[in-house]
């Protein structure tokens, strides 16, 4: 079965076409600065082990346009369609079948996902029109967050704000914390009801889960993505009186402080700079905001993994991903140091190794496992989608 997934942004269209009858990536690209004075198309495509990579400038004036560029890209035949999407509240509990019932729950889901629900619901309506015929499915970014119990999804707030407002911790980056969770189990040869694992999804955006015997017990995102670690731009947890605070001396509005809390913040905010890679270079130049940063960010992904350590009680592996925890040793390092007391304990060689495949980090006394595994969300809405289809109940 050949899959095509999408992932609708809200000036972007991410695609990828699986064969998952052999496991193997044929096309896959993205359009960029939909709807800007000039567009972006990069389109990919796999044939006999060869890449060939086409890149293009356009104005592309809406996702509809953008479609249509993307349907006029691959050649190969479409038998279903996944896509991303972003917010499914307490209506999904599982990637789920689209019908128009299906569409009206993901737009009653709009307030909690303003910025990324309706795109992804364009970006349905599109595939719809533009394939017809073909099933659809939705693989939201929640599903795999709705086995956190409630004594930790719920806010310590007045109850009802959670049955009139929905107000409550739903989190995000599922997909690929469900991916990298079932791959890791797979690597240790047990099965991922068998396993307790520490998730740590280190990206520009960043969450931690706890997983316990295949599900979420509690993950460090919650109602919006701002919860949680820092992130490149975003806050993470903040002592929630700071945002009257600043509303009452800084003469800012709510949109402005949403915006400084959501863009200007993080590791951006301490150093001016959001990229590790820049970070790094600052701070070895002497730069010392630019090593606070990281000092930070490390301290808090630390904490994280105490307390979910506490949580599960007994943990099996810790499993980094994303572009920060795939790559920068230094982040590593830092937050697994002097954590000898919960068995963790890294093999410094192995950390500093480069290596794009799924490979171990601990040394040889280390009780926990700690694993780099890249993520790969694409394909595991693919193997979803399949997985509806063939098991439609
Ligand atoms: P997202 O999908 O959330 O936008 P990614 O998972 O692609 O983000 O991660 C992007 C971030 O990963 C960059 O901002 C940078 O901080 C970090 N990163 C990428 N490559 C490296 C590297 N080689 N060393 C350190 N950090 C890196």
């Amino acid at each position: 079965m050949n899959v095509l997934v999408i992932n609708t942004g809200s000036s972007s269209l991410k695609y990828q076409l699986f064969d998952m009858d052999n496991q193997a990536v044929l096309a896959g690209g993205v359009v960029e600065r939909i709807g800007e004075s000039q567009g972006v198309l990069t389109h990919k495509k796999f044939s006999q082990g060869k890449e060939i990579k086409t890149k293009e400038t356009l104005v592309i004036q809406n996702h509809g346009e953008a479609m249509l560029l993307v349907a006029g890209l691959i050649t190969q035949k479409i038998d279903a369609i996944g896509h991303r999407v972003v917010q499914g509240g307490e209506d999904f509990k599982e990637a789920t079948r689209i019908n128009e019932d299906v569409k009206n729950a993901i737009q009653a889901n709009n307030p909690l996902a303003p910025l990324h629900n309706p795109p992804n619901l364009i970006g349905i309506q599109l595939a719809e029109d533009l394939f017809p015929g073909k099933p659809q499915v939705a693989v939201f970014d929640t599903n795999f967050h709705q086995t956190i119990p409630e004594k930790a999804y719920l806010y310590a707030l007045p109850y009802e704000y959670y049955t009139d407002y929905k107000i409550r911790k739903y989190g995000f980056h599922g997909t690929s914390h469900k991916y990298i969770a079932n791959k890791t189990a797979e690597l240790m040869g047990k099965e991922p009801e068998e396993v307790n694992l520490i998730t740590l999804h280190l990206g520009n955006g960043c969450s931690i889960c706890a997983i316990k015997k295949g599900k979420c017990q509690d993950t460090s995102m919650g109602m919006t993505p701002l919860a949680g670690v820092m992130m490149g731009t975003r806050t993470g947890d903040l002592d929630p009186a700071i945002f009257g605070y600043l509303m009452d001396n800084t003469g800012m509005g709510q949109r402005e402080i949403d915006q400084v809390l959501n863009k200007k913040s993080g590791l951006k905010g301490i150093c001016g700079l959001n990229d590790l890679r820049d970070i790094h270079e600052q701070a070895a130049r002497g730069d010392k905001l630019a090593g606070l940063a990281v000092e930070m960010f490390a301290y808090q992904i630390k904490k994280f993994i105490g307390a979910y350590a506490a949580v599960l009680g007994h943990v099996d592996g810790l499993v980094f991903t994303a572009g920060v925890g795939e790559n920068d040793e230094i982040v590593r390092a830092k937050a697994l140091a002097d954590m000898s007391v919960f068995g963790i304990e890294i093999d410094q060689d192995k950390n500093e190794a480069r290596s794009s495949a799924p490979h171990t980090i601990h040394g040889a006394n280390s009780r926990i496992q700690v694993w780099v595994v890249p993520t790969n969300e694409e394909l595991q809405i693919a193997t979803e989608t399949c997985q509806v289809l063939e098991n439609p109940n």
